[in-house]
């Protein structure tokens, strides 16, 4: 046997370790997926090396990742052929913790109570390795350096105030951790519990991880390839993967970038037709956030709006650290940037899509359009709401029926100077064009949209303007009309004399009372005898009407 060195843990260490060993209750299992991503970030530092040509032990053996656990014996085991550790990088690396960053953490929860040093707080320092030590009563660490010639060396700790370090043999090149673990972590020693953790953390990690000698992950990280070399069958298989559905993506968006961050997403829309759980807006967005290919958060309600919960896939940026708490990722700076480039281009998307192929758009559209209200509804920024309006499609006065437009048409046929976008919400085409109020507008010959869904009236009141331009329901817009006047012209023959107008007027007015501002006389009609106009909450009568009738 070799002598050991006992060393003592840095005061600041020792203080961290009681704190991490007690206060992870929730999320132990996360020491899984910390250990898992050094082991991996060890097999890259070798494959580097191996590029580079320099002189490495045991340059044949493969590199993998082994976990092993033991029931009877009660460890989990795991061991990568990754670039390994001397004694000095040993002791640098397992006994100290960057001081700034221990001392801050410190400070931090010295007044607090130390039941609420959650896994947040642990998380935001990043204290990877250190997580063994919450499910561990003894961690041996076996090393040996890629470096020719270097010894292999064993540094094991109790957890508590100090570590040992000593020669060791038999060690392959790379690291193995063996964790004994604490009476109530026993679970972890189990391969059914295992199984579920491993799969969960690093299904796409690059290197091959097995399980008892069994694979364990096996689906392809496609989003880091290259969009031409992915098959459409393997979009399919990814999609069935990550949506947990059996159907087909109707769309697929795949979107790389490295500036103003790095950002490797993937998005699917499904073929299948929204159901009223994927409308829910209890439902969350069905996205997942990794980091070099390791899991930071399923359904990552935060990387995209709630309305564009229909969307599924993947998000992966380096630039996101794996420790990152869950309050952090709620509204880090660089959490609302993602979302914010991520939303921009998957409206930039959809916008595409709609020019490439109108007839696949407007299925889509007729599937999920009704998202696209919610986000107009729900975002605040006008220029992001005028954005995804874009995507709303009407029926118009100067197309023909079945033909639909959308807002940025109606726009570029504007006659110059006009300041208005004018639609009627109407059940039906045939009454949207026999209604009296479109009878004065095509005199007029202005282009009208019709909204046959009452909520797209509210929709497009919610948004008022676009492009510069007022929205105005025809309803609304046909007050200030400046044929409404008090006399008539006495040059048509089918209209009434000006004493029988003046008596029909005064006889309605006795009726109707107070229940009407004002009755005039109006030119503007052809083939109806008159029409109501209604100053404010006008537009909303359709709605009202349609949801009192679906209640009654
Ligand atoms: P981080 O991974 O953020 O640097 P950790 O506490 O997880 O912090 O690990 C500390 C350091 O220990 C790593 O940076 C690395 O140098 C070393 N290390 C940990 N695990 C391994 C391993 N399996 N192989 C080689 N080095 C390792
Ligand atoms: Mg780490």
């Amino acid at each position: 046997h070799w002598p050991s060195d006992t060393h003592e843990f840095q005061a600041e260490t020792q203080k961290l370790l009681d704190i991490v060993a007690r206060s992870l209750y929730s999320e132990k299992e996360v020491f899984i997926r910390e250990l898992i991503s050094n082991s991996s970030d060890a097999l890259e530092k070798l494959r580097y090396l191996q590029m580079t040509a320099n002189d490495i032990t045991d340059a044949q053996t493969p590199l993998e990742i082994h976990i092993a656990v033991d029931d009877s014996k009660k460890t989990f085991t795991i061991q990568d052929t990754g670039i390994g550790m001397s004694k000095e990088e040993m002791i640098e690396n397992l006994g100290t913790i960057a001081r700034s960053g221990s001392k801050a953490f410190l400070d931090k929860v010295k007044d607090a109570n130390l039941s609420d040093v959650n896994s947040n707080i642990i998380g935001q320092f990043g204290v990877g390795f250190y997580s063994s030590f919450m499910v561990s009563e003894k961690v041996d660490v076996y090393s040996q350096s890629y470096k020719p010639g270097s010894p292999a060396f064993k540094w094991s700790s109790d957890c508590h105030g100090s570590y040992e370090i000593a020669e060791a043999e038999g060690v392959q090149r790379g690291t193995k951790i063996v964790l004994h673990l604490k009476g109530d972590c026993y679970d972890f020693a189990k391969e059914e519990v295992l199984k579920e953790v491993v799969k969960k953390y690093s299904n796409f990690v690059g290197v091959p991880i097995y399980l008892n000698g069994k694979r364990a992950n096996i689906v392809q990280a496609l989003w880091l390839m290259e969009p031409k070399e992915i098959t459409s069958d393997m979009h399919e298989e990814f999609y069935r993967y990550i949506g947990n559905v059996y159907d087909k993506p109707r769309y697929h968006f795949h979107y790389k970038t490295d500036a103003p961050l790095n950002i490797r997403a993937l998005f699917y829309v499904p073929e299948y037709k929204p159901t009223m759980f994927d409308m829910s807006r209890e439902t969350d967005v069905s996205v997942t956030l990794y980091s070099r290919k390791v899991m930071i958060m399923a359904k990552a309600n935060t990387v995209l709006p709630k309305w564009l919960r229909f969307v599924k896939g993947v998000v992966d940026s380096e630039d996101i650290p794996l420790n990152l708490s869950r309050e952090l990722l709620q509204d880090s700076a660089l959490i609302r940037k993602l979302r914010q480039v991520l939303t921009n281009r998957m409206l930039k998307f959809f916008t595409e899509q709609a020019k490439k192929d109108k007839d696949r758009y407007m299925d889509f559209y007729h599937d999920y359009g009704l998202f696209f209200r919610e986000g107009i509804v729900t975002t605040p920024e006008q220029e992001v709401r005028e954005d995804i309006s874009k995507l709303l499609r009407f029926e118009s006065s100067k197309c023909a029926p079945g033909e639909m437009i959308g807002l940025e048409e109606y726009a570029s046929r504007m006659k110059a100077g006009k300041r208005n976008i004018f639609y009627l919400s109407a059940p039906s085409r045939e009454l949207a064009e026999s209604s009296p109020y479109f009878e004065a507008m095509k005199k007029r010959d202005e282009e009208v949209l019709f909204l046959y869904e009452a909520y797209d009236e509210l929709v497009l009141m919610n948004l008022g303007q676009f492009d510069k331009k007022f929205l105005k329901s025809i309803e609304n817009e046909i007050v200030d009309d400046k044929e409404d006047t008090d006399t008539v012209d006495e040059k048509d023959e089918d209209s009434l004399r000006q004493d029988e107008a003046k008596t029909l007027m005064e006889w309605m007015r006795g009726v109707l009372g107070n229940q009407v501002s004002n009755i005039k006389i109006t030119k503007r009609l052809v083939s109806h005898p008159c029409i109501i106009t209604v100053a404010e909450m006008g537009s909303a009568r359709h709605f009202l009407r349609t949801t009192l009738a679906d209640k009654s």
